[in-house]
């Protein structure tokens, strides 16, 4: 196992931002997990206190208000087994063919967050100790043609990596597919660890960006979105320049219609174009800001001084075809954007391309 201290000490490396949870919680079945026992040697090494439970349910979680409970379960990082139905994987359009998980919560406390509603009860940070058992399952949904599998959909994977060496295990299971492709995205910058695993091209790595105002309002507990860039950049530059020579992405997400957007999201743009000044394989996904009933009611549970804009009133409404809801912008809005990045991008980054716009 790698050094993580050397991770958080080492003078060369830019400072990067690393989540520290105040408490570890490991059910029995995670123990017995061999990869539960590395994970266990990892929080140690950081002294991080450790809770053994006496059975395998997550209880105790509960504050005495939602906000005292979200308090209390983004700062702790639970260690158990994915349950059996994890086992059956789902499509993800567009983002891929397949999602998988290694984890379920995220450490950062943005007021937008995806996983609002998405998952139930407290925000407690879970990763899975059986994760052998979860990358030889995937090997069944590998086609004959290229298959993508997107592992970020519940989970900030960098942000924990340092906790658990999971997202490294999946590039190096990656690397040695032949039709299997690992997608990943995060809001966080520690990518020393990555540099130099064996992907044989088989992940692509992507970071999250936004507008500044939106950033700094929004994304509390993420690196910030310079040393994302820089992050990046490291990732994408050639073995011989000293980078991981991944192929890379940009999530632009949640593209959001503020005061000025145009004059905020032509800077980032700029500060996209400086951090990758080379050539390399990039994407971009356009992702614009929605929200559902069910997302709007748990963020205004976890933020409720909030100042996103989440005004029904003002958004159209999209529904998906198992009669689920949610909120856009309207149509004249959404087109002013998707023609503003699509032009933009393209102008500025001609070997880049554009997945989707949503
Ligand atoms: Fe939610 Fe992603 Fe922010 Fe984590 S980084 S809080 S998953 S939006």
């Amino acid at each position: 196992m790698y050094a993580i201290a050397n991770n958080i000490s080492s003078p060369e490396a830019p400072s990067t931002r690393l989540w520290m949870p105040e408490r570890v919680l490991f059910t029995p079945a995670a123990l017995e997990e061999p990869y539960g026992q590395q994970i266990l040697s990892r929080v140690q090494s950081l002294n991080l206190p450790i809770e053994e439970l006496a059975r395998n349910r997550l209880t105790g979680l509960r504050g005495e208000s939602d906000r005292d409970t979200y308090n209390i379960a983004k700062r702790t990082l639970a260690v158990v087994t994915a349950p059996p139905s994890s086992f059956k994987l789902s499509p993800i359009p567009p983002s891929a063919d397949w999602q998988f998980h290694i984890a379920e919560g995220c450490p950062a406390h943005c007021q937008y967050c995806y996983l609002a509603g998405s998952l139930s009860g407290p925000p407690v940070i879970r990763v899975f100790a059986n994760l052998p058992q979860i990358l030889e399952n995937l090997a069944a949904y590998e086609g004959s043609d290229a298959t993508s599998f997107e592992v970020s959909c519940y989970t900030d994977p960098l942000g924990i990596e340092h906790l658990t060496g999971s997202l490294a295990e999946c590039i190096r299971y990656f690397g040695t597919r032949t039709n299997g492709y690992l997608r990943w995205v995060s809001k966080f910058d520690a990518v020393d660890e990555l540099l130099d695993l064996p992907h044989n091209g088989h992940t692509r790595c992507r970071i999250s960006v936004n507008a500044d105002p939106v950033s700094r309002r929004f994304e509390g507990g993420t690196a910030s979105v310079a040393s994302r860039l820089q992050a990046l950049r490291r990732l994408a530059l050639p073995r011989s320049s000293g980078g991981g020579g991944y192929p890379v992405g940009l999530v632009i997400a949640p593209i959001m219609s503020i005061e000025d957007w145009e004059t905020h999201y032509t800077r980032l743009l700029d500060s996209i174009s400086e951090a990758l000044d080379f050539d390399c394989d990039l994407t971009f996904e356009l992702i614009s800001h929605r929200f559902t009933p069910g997302s709007k009611e748990v963020l205004q549970t976890w933020y409720p001084q909030s100042k996103l804009d989440m005004d029904e009133e003002t958004r159209t409404v999209k529904r998906n075809k198992f009669g689920g809801t949610k909120y856009v912008y309207d149509t004249d809005t959404m087109k002013t954007l998707r023609r503003f990045f699509e032009g933009e991008i393209t102008k500025r980054f001609p070997q880049g391309r554009i997945l989707y716009w949503t």
